[in-house]
């Protein structure tokens, strides 16, 4: 229930998976959910106390029933601990304070017992007893249920999402996101994240609409709220007016109508009016997203994040398992390539029992290459499943976070003592597998010219890449301004890495998110790149913009763009000479020109 319903609230948050929907709001409590601190009016006073008043009762009826429900005796022993909670639920101090708090200065019920627990805290904190200060915990449980009570949800059980409805968390990692049942998921919106962060890149995927980074969505909405959200402008609507919903409602369809435009272009090829062509590939979770990469014209899997198949579960894939989805990809995908990518857990993908995911810097840390040369058995049985299933089509092997030579050397060791076993088992496999490198660690873009000695192939994952070169985590944020693709030292890395490539003969690809932004793609063909991953329904877009397009303009384009000491300028040169060049396509994000 809203204290003050907010009406045709706008936020603007970050797109981060297109898609326009209308919804009800399902807010999920995880990390933290920030409490809606409202002041007001003298005559909604009572209403607050009201609202609180039957907030306790719940708390106390849900705790009194999960007592009753308590039938072994073992466990009943400590149902004590369920007393002590109730107590509190009584506590006069609790209840008095907070009531008084909401006539005296006239604030909504969450924030007045913010105020009260900040009280209770403090006189927790300077008890000496360890045992009663330790009860302070207690205390923090117990407010979290009253809380989630006054805020209206009832039961924060992520698994149990029920009807069609639109996510609303302070941040979800990519382990919530797989567990909820996304039947009913019409869309997601996180406080935190980046156009790159995992929750961003699986919406994509899944094709469900997201917003991220809007900081106060869940102090603002509450849960059952009616919302608006646009995946592509990052705009979100609060308890929309009639006229608002219509306005975007029109919008949805023009988009559609674009859409079903643009997927004209899926299955020509991407090459340019001067004969140059490029390779258009998928990047997938999934397999079960191989239709949708095919229907949208992909010219191979350039990507296929692997982390899906550790998440959510508490024993580790088997080879078998391993072995039946990768040759399901290598057979659907033929006679095209599948790229699949090794283990990349840890920054913030944790492997439960494995990861540390208390490290004070998870993205500097254990992680991806790193962890699977600790962990070589989870390496191994990997590679034996990868090397299995080559028998069956086309795939080779993409080695994440590669910081320098020695990380390819030992998974190539790793990949020859299992290639053995596998021979004298007799079991088929491709001999001459490809091995690539991604690049997305500074280190490995300036010794790119060694890598190129061990390493069949690269891919340039700008997603981590900017982040690292330019030090600005990409999931936050507070600092996502200075995410900026077309940073002068990007454009630099990116034009070293593709010319080492090149001399040394092997094809260069791009993985990250910016290979899928059609405002980039003139950018991205004049720095020579071979191959562009993404995510499905780019491609056809990509493909338009490639299609209409010569190779020697996207030279001299680059050429200019290596003149300019800052992002914005490259940035705001890139989209005037976009605009002009594709007049029709790069206005805005849905052109005027498209009637349905
Ligand atoms: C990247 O870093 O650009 C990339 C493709 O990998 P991920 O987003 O999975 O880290
Ligand atoms: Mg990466």
């Amino acid at each position: 229930m809203a204290v003050q319903q907010q009406i045709n609230k706008f936020i603007q948050g970050i797109g981060a998976s297109t898609g326009i929907i209308i919804g009800r709001a399902y807010l999920v409590e995880r990390f933290k959910v920030r409490l809606p601190q409202k002041r007001i009016e003298p005559k909604e006073a009572e209403k607050e106390v009201e609202r609180f008043v039957r907030a306790i009762e719940e708390s106390r009826n849900q705790l009194t029933e999960i007592k009753e429900k308590i039938l072994d005796p073992q466990v009943r022993k400590h149902s004590f601990i369920l007393d002590v909670h109730l107590m509190i639920l009584n506590d006069e101090m609790l209840l008095q304070d907070t009531i008084d708090t909401i006539r005296k200065k006239q604030v909504n019920a969450e924030w007045a017992l913010d105020l009260t627990l900040e009280k209770l805290d403090t006189a927790f904190k300077a008890i000496e007893d360890e045992y009663l200060r330790e009860r302070r915990s207690d205390l923090h449980y117990v407010s979290a249920r009253i809380f989630r009570n006054l805020l209206g949800k009832k039961e924060d059980d992520i698994t149990k999402i029920k009807g069609k409805v639109i996510v609303v968390a302070h941040d979800l990692s990519p382990a919530d996101t797989l567990q909820i049942n996304l039947k009913h998921v019409a869309g997601f919106i996180t406080d935190i994240g980046g156009k790159v962060s995992h929750t961003a890149i699986l919406s994509r995927s899944l094709g469900i609409p997201a917003v991220v980074g809007l900081e106060v969505a869940t102090s603002l909405i509450n849960g059952g709220d009616l919302l608006i959200i646009d995946g592509e402008t990052g705009e979100v609507v609060i308890n929309p007016s009639e006229e608002v919903s219509q306005s975007f409602l029109e919008r949805k369809r023009r988009a559609k109508y674009f859409e079903r435009e643009i997927l004209k272009y899926a299955s020509l090829p991407a090459e340019t009016r001067d004969g140059v062509r490029v390779r258009l590939q998928a990047n997938i979770e999934m397999v079960e997203e191989i239709p949708s990469a095919k229907m949208h014209g992909a010219e191979g899997i350039g990507l296929y994040r692997t982390e899906t198949l550790y998440l959510n579960r508490k024993d580790l894939p088997t080879e078998e398992e391993h072995f039946q989805i990768y040759r399901r990809l290598a057979e659907n995908i033929h006679p095209a390539t599948g790229t699949i990518r090794t283990l990349d857990i840890g920054g913030d993908k944790f492997l439960s029992g494995y990861s540390e995911n208390n490290e004070m810097n998870p993205a500097l840390g254990l992680r991806a290459i790193r962890f699977s040369m600790r962990e070589t058995d989870i390496f191994k049985t990997q590679l034996k499943g990868i090397l299995r299933a080559s028998a069956y089509g086309k795939l080779r092997i993409l080695l994440p976070m590669i910081s320098g030579i020695e990380e390819i050397r030992q998974a190539r060791a790793i990949l020859e003592e299992v290639k053995k076993g596998l021979v004298k088992a007799r079991i088929p496999f491709d001999q001459e597998i490809k091995i690539g490198a991604m690049i997305e660690i500074p280190s490995a873009s300036v010794t790119a010219d060694l890598l190129a000695r061990e390493a069949d192939f690269f891919s340039i994952g700008t997603n981590d890449l900017i982040q690292y070169a330019l030090a600005v985590d990409r999931i936050n944020e507070h600092v996502s301004y200075l995410y900026e693709p077309l940073h002068p030292a990007v454009l630099r890395i990116i034009r070293g890495v593709v010319e080492t490539a090149h001399q040394a003969g092997i094809p260069i690809a791009i993985c990250g998110e910016m290979a899928a932004e059609p405002t980039y793609a003139l950018v991205l063909l004049g720095l020579g790149l071979d191959e562009f991953s993404m995510t499905p329904v780019s491609i056809p877009k990509m493909k338009k913009v490639f299609r209409m397009s010569r190779f020697e303009e996207s030279r001299s384009l680059v050429q200019q763009l290596l003149q300019f000491a800052t992002a914005a300028e490259i940035e705001c040169f890139v989209r005037s000479w976009m605009a002009k060049r594709f007049p029709e396509d790069f206005i805005e994000c849905y052109p005027e020109e498209i009637k349905a």
